[in-house]
């Protein structure tokens, strides 16, 4: 098919699908349009088979067919594309060189992004001898210019302007859930330019987004230290489109047969039970931290006061134990129902580790962000193993993203703030590695107390050997080894992943008066049973913190019952869930609850 022909082609789908949409994108400058390629093919298969194997050309062909709607000079216009057929997704481990030049699209993980920089695509000459303007279109990645000019001049030329758009680099790298077990993600660069990078569409590409980018596949040649080029070649792909396709407890399609499975399970009387039973059944016991754990994954609400600050409705849970005490397979398991969920071992993470940082960027030049585990688990759940063996700078920057949600980050003229609205499930190990029985637990703790506090609850596991205990234990992870299947969840794991997912949309449960007075009571309580007036210290038990997680607990056990009303009974049972960890962790001689026991190993009393 020519060019012509292909260009009329174009023209005539405008205007039967497009006209009313591309006439206010053209009066409004909005330089692109996207155009759903099932409808082009079904307009005309061929133009579509052909845009799918030579995308660049083709879509010159439908620019220049738009431009002919448009009275005045347009310099400039993109035709996007969207809704690919499925045998062009393509894994980015999958990239040959026989997908070079051909329509794909590939999903995956922003990790790196760098500053948006001008690129050249046309420059403009002139020849110093006979006064003639030349212009050299710039497509290659090496600045061109004039090798020779019609009056016979050859050498340098007079470089008058250029004409530039912007453009910025990604990282893409695959999404790791949708691996097979043990492979490394892939990652491959990505090109965007114009529209692509403009503020609006910038959001999108944040580090830790999940994408579908619809592009072209070219090489980039790989240069030597000495300026040769290599014989081998490195893959880049030219974005055409970006797609957001995020994935979070907010973002799962849920069908109407689901639902009513869902509102169901709701209903029953005996759903916590359910849950604590599904969530984690290869593990034996731990009833009290698993009841925990599903209040974590439902979660509490996000509110923004009139004043504009903002109480997070995550709740962090720590778990410290002893080594072999099941502490990682709890984790890897949350990873596993959370619909974002990812699970990270602190002292694993290099690079980005867990929070963000900034790298040489080699692609664009300069310095580009990549994003860490709490980024990229943004909306979602991060289980962090081995928290107490994470780098200095993690440590740090955790506190920040516990309360506040955010990443900040300033180096190397990079001064960034990043999204992370995440939950945190993490595991450490005591300071020796096995708590001592001779002295108290808090003390044991090898974390700051200051980010201890910002931890809803604590867990403290024992491994401390019981004969009834140990024979029932014995027995259940030896009748795992022997049927692997036989512990299968209550409720599905697909299915409660979309429980949680519909909880977490649909419900965001009030505080009754009476679920207030109770946490109110038991406040003043705690604060209260500290000690006589003539203590020369008062003890001070519980802080305000402790009131928050109250409240986020209760609000998380109303969503469970997909209720929008807290009631007196979810107040309990979170009162009860944080005096069983206060009850392990912070008592002191007297048997009196002590919160600066946890948090500072010193006690108030
Ligand atoms: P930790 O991270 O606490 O050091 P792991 O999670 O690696 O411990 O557990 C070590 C092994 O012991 C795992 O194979 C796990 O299945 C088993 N295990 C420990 N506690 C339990 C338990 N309560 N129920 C079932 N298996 C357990
Ligand atoms: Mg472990």
């Amino acid at each position: 098919m020519d060019v012509n022909k292909q260009i009329n082609l174009f023209q005539d789908f405008f205007e039967k699908y497009y006209k009313a949409e591309l006439l206010t994108a053209l009066s409004t400058n909005k330089n692109f349009i996207i155009i759903d390629f099932v409808k082009l093919s079904m307009f005309n298969p061929e133009l579509a088979e052909i845009l799918l194997e030579e995308p660049e050309e083709t879509l010159k062909a439908a620019e220049i067919a738009v431009k002919k709607f448009s009275n005045e000079e347009i310099k400039r216009f993109n035709v996007r594309l969207t809704n690919l057929p499925s045998a062009r997704l393509k894994f980015i481990r999958d990239i040959r060189s026989q997908d070079l030049g051909k329509l794909i699209q590939v999903e995956g993980i922003v990790k790196q992004k760098s500053d948006v920089r001008p690129q050249v695509i046309a420059a403009r000459f002139e020849c110093p001898s006979c006064g003639n303007i030349m212009t050299v279109i710039q497509t290659s990645q090496t600045f061109k210019e004039p090798t020779s000019c019609s009056c016979g001049r050859k050498g340098k030329f007079k470089l008058l302007s250029k004409e530039m758009i912007d453009a910025q680099g990604l990282v893409l790298e695959e999404i790791p859930e949708k691996l097979e077990g043990g492979e490394q993600p892939k990652r491959i660069n990505i090109f965007l330019k114009e529209d692509l990078v403009s503020p609006v569409s910038e959001k999108r590409t944040n580090p830790g987004s999940k994408i579908r980018v619809i592009g072209w596949v070219k090489e980039k040649p790989i240069t030597t230290k000495g300026g040769g080029k290599l014989t081998r070649f490195d893959l880049m792909i030219e974005a055409n489109n970006i797609e957001s396709i995020e994935e979070t407890f907010y973002e799962i399609n849920i069908s109407k047969e689901e639902e009513e499975e869902i509102r169901a399970l709701a209903n029953n009387p005996k759903i916590y039970k359910k849950l604590v039973d599904s969530i984690a059944p290869s593990i034996y016991g731990y009833e009290k931290i698993k009841e925990a754990l599903v209040l974590q994954l439902f979660g509490g609400v996000r509110k923004k006061r009139s004043d504009g600050i903002i109480s997070r409705g995550d709740i962090h849970i720590l778990l410290v134990g002893d080594p072999g005490s099941g502490k990682s397979q709890l984790l890897k398991r949350i990873a596993l129902i959370a619909p974002k969920g990812r699970y990270v071992s602190g002292k694993g993470v290099s690079g980005a580790g867990l929070t963000a940082t900034v790298v040489k960027d080699d692609f664009l030049g300069g310095w580009s962000l990549e994003a860490g585990a709490l980024v990229l688990s943004n909306d979602g759940i991060c289980c962090i193993d081995e928290l107490d063996k994470m780098s200095n700078e993690d440590r740090t920057a955790m506190h920040e993203a516990l309360e506040q949600q955010t990443i900040s980050i300033a180096k190397a003229n990079i001064q960034a703030t990043l999204l992370a609205k995440t939950t945190v499930l993490a595991a450490a190990n005591p300071k020796l590695g096995r708590f001592d029985p001779s002295t108290i637990l808090a003390k044991q703790i090898d974390l700051s107390p200051t980010l201890i506090n910002r931890f809803d609850l604590i867990f403290t596991i024992r491994d401390i050997p019981n004969e009834i205990r140990d024979d029932r234990m014995a027995k259940h992870i030896l009748n795992l080894h022997q049927n692997p299947e036989i512990e299968e969840p209550e409720i599905k794991t697909e299915l409660l992943k979309k429980y949680i997912a519909y909880a977490r949309q649909k419900v965001q449960p009030k505080l009754t008066d009476a679920a207030i007075e109770e946490i109110k009571k038991y406040y003043v309580k705690m604060r209260s049973s500290g000690g006589t007036e003539d203590d020369f210290v008062r003890v001070i038990p519980i802080s305000a913190r402790q009131l928050e997680a109250l409240v986020r607990l209760a609000e998380a056990s109303a969503r469970v019952r997909l209720s929008d009303k807290v009631t007196r009974k979810d107040a309990r049972r979170a009162i009860s869930l944080l005096t069983y960890c206060l009850m392990q962790v912070g008592v002191d001689e007297h048997g009196r609850i002590d919160i600066d026991r946890i948090t500072t190993g010193i006690g108030a009393s």
